[in-house]
């Protein structure tokens, strides 16, 4: 038995705004974060693989608004909501995603069917939709995913033409209610205007196995069909027990482009360089050679734990066996 299991979970990176903190939503945050670790702790614990704890980490991630996936996914242009996920199982390599579906209650869940139930990797759309409801999964009314905080965002992108990562919204939301143009409201604890709520989770349990799991509404007024990292297997998602397992969050386009989780797990392989060297050189040096903000979090088969990120501050925790949960939010 692996003495060293552990999870570690993310909520999204951005600027933080101290100014913008309140101290409610701060404890709010914290509570939240907690409370996942200490569900996924409970399944390591109890002996479940790395498979399960990131499912339900990231299945209770969806269901709370506070986050940027599931119920509270932020807004497309056509005032929808399209929502991605992806899972991967670092003992077999095999994985599972979809992207774009509209009407799928926890769509991790949906993931973990593919991986488990299909012998594709990737569904979109209504076929996406279909399969989810083939194998059982609950489906719900669009309005389902709707929140006030959301809708408030959206309306801001669209007023200003462009499509803007999750907190980016937000903060132009807090700013606008607020009397004083250039004080943000207190709200949320990172600059909502320039946060990416995307969750994530990766975990090694005691069999000594690795897995990760990445789910997200995608950016605020993004257009219909915008597909950004967090679906694709290698770039928003990745495991392999001989390296690690990723979950990344930030700017879409950027971490596709540099092929981002799977370069932690490359350069592990192929630079022999450690799980922290590897997802440092990743988030500080690649990703920003392309404007590529954000972050991720990362674990590899000895416990090693590692949630670089180029933003102000991500909200982040992670939890080993019968210790703690540690939880953050700044740098
Ligand atoms: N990476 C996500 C996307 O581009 C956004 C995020 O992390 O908030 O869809």
């Amino acid at each position: 038995m692996n003495s060293n299991a552990v999870i570690a979970i993310h909520g999204g990176a951005g600027t933080i705004l101290r100014a913008s903190m309140s101290a409610s939503a701060e404890t709010e945050y914290h509570a939240a974060l907690h409370a996942v670790l200490s569900a996924g702790q409970r399944v390591l614990a109890d002996g479940g693989s790395a498979l399960d704890a990131v499912s339900e980490a990231v299945r209770l991630l969806e269901d709370c608004p506070l986050f940027n996936a599931g119920r509270g996914a932020v807004y497309t242009a056509a005032g929808t909501h399209e929502l991605d996920a992806a899972i991967m199982d670092g003992s077999t390599l095999e994985a599972g995603a979809i992207c774009c579906v509209k009407r799928v209650r926890n769509p991790i869940l949906a993931a973990r069917r593919v991986l488990e139930g299909s012998e594709h990797v990737l569904f979109t759309g209504e076929g996406a939709e279909a399969f989810a409801a083939a194998q059982g999964l609950e489906l719900v009314e669009p309005a389902y995913f709707d929140t006030e905080a959301r809708h408030r965002q959206w309306l801001l992108a669209r007023g200003q033409q462009r499509a803007m990562l999750d907190h980016d919204g937000a903060t132009l939301a807090a700013a606008s209610s607020s009397n004083h143009d250039d004080e943000p409201t207190p709200h949320e604890p990172i600059d909502p205007n320039r946060k990416f709520g995307t969750v994530g989770a990766v975990a090694l349990d005691r069999h000594g196995h690795v897995a990760a799991a990445t789910s997200t509404g995608g950016v605020t007024n993004k257009q219909v069909g915008r597909v950004g990292d967090t679906p694709l297997i290698g770039a928003g998602c990745y495991a392999d027990d001989a390296t690690c397992a990723v979950s990344t969050t930030g700017s879409g386009e950027m971490f596709m482009r540099m092929v981002a989780a799977y370069d932690v797990a490359a350069q592990m392989a192929y630079r022999n360089v450690s799980l922290e060297e590897a997802a440092h050189d990743v988030v500080m040096n690649r990703l920003p050679k392309i404007d590529g903000r954000g972050g991720l979090i990362a674990v590899d088969a000895r416990g090693n734990v590692t949630l670089p990120f180029n933003t102000e501050g991500m909200y982040r925790g992670f939890a080993r066996l019968s210790e703690a949960p540690v939880t953050a939010i700044y740098r």
